[in-house]
């Protein structure tokens, strides 16, 4: 195998991964340094605005705290998201492919979510971009255009390089830039607490249905900043498998939930003695000079912090369309929008406004859509197949419906279509919100549609599918086949053919021979309950998974000295780990799908659980000896070269024989871990000399004695020709 560079992910260097599988070798980390992702991007100067806008809603101070907790209650969700990136080793927009389809999803992301996110990117920029300029405007005056476009380009430039090195580096910066926040905020929020008005009462105060719709109104303004953070799993996606579930919601969750309620307060209170409109402008009312500027450049940090996770973000997104390019490319390309439209907006023609507006209304799509990767969650107990959902062909697990998933996209537009029905806000206003007196509940009803339909459609249109692989349950798994009155061939067709072995049933007059056990997936006593009733022998040809896989059923199994069947390999049903265990050459064999099957044996099934189980005892055969069944009689050849312990069983006396893997009317595998080409000639050599009639082959069905001297002679010739 070629040299190959094991990606890294380590502060300071650009990482390698993207939207591809993370490896368990690769997965590190701790659950609670989510806390500080989500911390540092969230010490955000704009919930303190938010808040304040909440008292020119009309609202007094409880009023406006209880909307700014309820509004942010929307983090346990991003908290539960969250637990799916250690569970796949996939960020959101790939675990997405198993709501939406894969072809679905590139129109989620790149139609819905991916263009939200570059407003998003473009307004923070402009945010930081306008404190900064008033920093240096602060301290030096008026700035002439070309140095406000340097200040532009400094603080997108600091975000977009930590966006480009990644994750390692963002959850390094992240702390730097949560202490650095948390502590400026901390002294801004004593100036504001020292000077607010706890007495606060609004100009006119708001009675039944007017205040309920105020509430809900703020409620729907605090809900959409938890709700447009829908991309957790990507900063978890490095945990350890098995990290636990609890720790990465709760950090997650809090990181966000503890800046914003906090901030949130912070600006009602500011609202009691300032007005809000201006907030960036009239807190220097409150705060004393030499903080001032101090204040400015939290703004301005603070952007950089939270447009660090949208960047890298998008650029995975970007990525799951199926752009074609490297992470780092992408995110890189989605800075460099950013940065163009925030300039165009700060220097051009000032459209801040309508991409204000644009973010008001995604709170339409973006509830539906946290709603229906939850409510995947649960019914799928979280469970997602990071390698398999990245297979995006027609053979994939996330094809479902021609590449869509009628699930995911009903929810999606019937939960934007009650929303839309529900918002309230300046540019828009639904019919159901303004037949209940303007009161915006789309930050409820959007969810709860969405999650509901995911359900029932699921359920109508996907009942067989097996929730994380999507592939259907099969529980009648194996495929009995009657090759004579005593000889039964049995095999699994969900499997693929590459280890599709057959299982030999032959009845003998006093105990009845199994030969090999199948690939292990499913029970065979529980599916097979007439290969336990006489005492078999079971013989072993050889160690591979597909051959052995059943054996630690049976207490006893014979086989030949030479191959490790007390110790395994872990074995795979992946397409890529197996080839790469078993050291064959994948070029040789149509396979398509990431899974090594196109069914599961039971709903409870898990695909990556899967190991090759060890046999319980084993007794060696030696070439030579015999098999004696009451009125037939085997005789084992040691047949190495397909692997050291190959073994046939031969009926002298009948012309019978069982080869195992080294003969079989197919594509031999002379180059795997333990063949020797040498030792195969020979066993050829010794095949084509023996008088057999009939050939049981470890895989396809049975062929006469001149068909095996054909194949192994024509392998001589090959195996020359080397
Ligand atoms: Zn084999
Ligand atoms: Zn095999």
């Amino acid at each position: 195998m070629a040299d190959r560079v094991v990606p890294s992910d380590e502060f300071g260097k650009v990482e390698a991964r993207g939207i591809d599988f993370i490896p368990p070798d690769e997965r590190h980390g701790k659950p609670r340094q989510l806390f500080a992702v989500w911390a540092a991007a969230n010490i955000n100067y704009l919930y303190i605005v938010l808040g304040g806008l909440l008292t020119v809603f009309g609202l007094n101070v409880w009023q406006a705290m209880a909307a700014v907790v309820v509004g942010n209650l929307y983090w346990a969700a991003i908290g539960a998201m969250g637990t799916s990136g250690p569970a796949a080793g996939a960020p959101s927009s790939v675990i997405m492919r198993a709501m939406y389809g894969t072809t679905g999803n590139r129109f989620n992301l790149g139609i819905f979510q991916w263009p939200v996110f570059i407003a998003y990117e473009a307004i923070n920029l402009c945010l930081g971009a306008l404190a900064g300029f008033a920093v240096v405007e602060a301290w030096g005056g008026s700035l002439p255009t070309a140095a406000r476009v340097a200040v532009v380009f400094v603080t997108a430039g600091v975000t977009l390089t930590i966006s480009v090195y990644g994750h390692a580096t963002i959850m390094r910066m992240s702390g730097v830039f949560t202490v650095m926040l948390a502590t400026a905020m901390a002294v801004l929020a004593i100036f504001v607490v020292a000077h607010a008005d706890w007495g606060y009462q609004p100009e006119a105060e708001l009675r039944g249905a007017a205040m309920w719709a105020a509430m809900a109104a703020g409620t729907a303004l605090i809900a959409a900043a938890p709700l447009s953070w829908g991309v957790s799993p990507d900063y978890a996606r490095y945990l350890p498998a098995d990290t636990s579930n609890k720790a990465v919601a709760v950090w997650t969750a809090l990181g966000g939930f503890i800046p914003s309620v906090l901030l949130g307060g912070v600006g009602v209170l500011a609202g009691t003695v300032i007005d809000m409109t201006d907030a960036q402008t009239n807190l220097a009312a409150i705060v004393p000079a030499w903080f001032y500027p101090v204040f400015l450049l939290v703004i301005v940090v603070g952007s950089v912090a939270n447009n660090v996770l949208t960047m890298y973000s998008s650029g995975l997104y970007l990525q799951a369309v199926g752009i074609p390019l490297r992470r780092s490319i992408t995110v890189l390309f989605d800075g460099a929008l950013g940065i163009a439209i925030a300039c165009y907006a700060l220097f051009v023609s000032d459209f801040t406004s309508a991409l204000s507006g644009i973010l008001e209304l995604s709170i339409v799509l973006i509830g539906p859509s946290v709603a229906i990767y939850v409510t995947d969650q649960w019914l799928r107990g979280n469970r997602y197949d990071g390698v398999a959902l990245n297979d995006v062909s027609s053979d994939g697990i996330a094809w479902y419906t021609r590449g869509f998933n009628v699930a995911g996209l009903s929810a999606l537009l019937s939960g934007a279509l009650a929303a839309a029905l529900f918002v309230q806000n300046d540019e828009f206003a639904g019919p159901l919100a303004r037949a209940l007196g303007g009161a915006d509940l789309s930050w409820l009803a959007g969810p709860l549609v969405a999650s509901c339909v995911y359900i029932a459609v699921t359920r109508l249109c996907y009942p067989t599918r097996k929730p994380d692989t999507g592939l259907p349950v099969s529980t009648n798994w194996f495929r009995t086949r009657s090759v004579s009155t005593s000889l039964d061939q049995i095999d699994e067709p969900h499997v693929h053919e590459l280890l599709r072995a057959n299982i030999w049933h032959l009845r003998g007059r006093d105990r009845d021979l199994i030969v090999d056990t199948g690939i292990g997936v499913a029970s065979l006593r529980q599916h097979l309950p007439q290969l336990f009733e006489r005492d078999p022998i079971v013989v072993l040809t050889h160690g591979h998974l597909d051959h052995m896989g059943g054996a630690h059923e049976f207490p006893c199994c014979w086989a030949h000295d030479g191959e490790p069947f007390h110790t395994p390999p872990p074995g795979s049903l992946y397409h890529r780990p197996l080839v790469d265990e078993l050291g064959i050459d994948a070029e040789d064999f149509a396979i398509t799908s990431p899974i090594l099957m196109d069914a599961v044996p039971r709903a409870e099934f898990v695909v990556s659980d899967y190991r090759l189980q060890p046999a319980p005892e084993i007794r060696w055969l030696v070439d030579g000896a015999k098999i004696d069944l009451g009125d037939r009689e085997f005789t084992v050849l040691h047949l190495p070269g397909h692997t050291p312990a190959s073994i046939g069983l031969f009926d002298e006396a009948g012309g019978a024989l069982f080869s195992g893997d080294v003969v079989y009317d197919d594509i031999l595998i002379d180059d795997c871990v333990g063949s020797d080409v040498g030792k195969y000639r020979d066993s050829m050599q010794r095949l084509i000399d023996l008088d057999v009639t009939v050939v049981h082959p470890g895989h396809g069905d049975s062929f006469d004695g001149a068909r095996l001297r054909e194949i192994a002679s024509a392998y001589l010739e090959r195996a020359v020709s080397h």
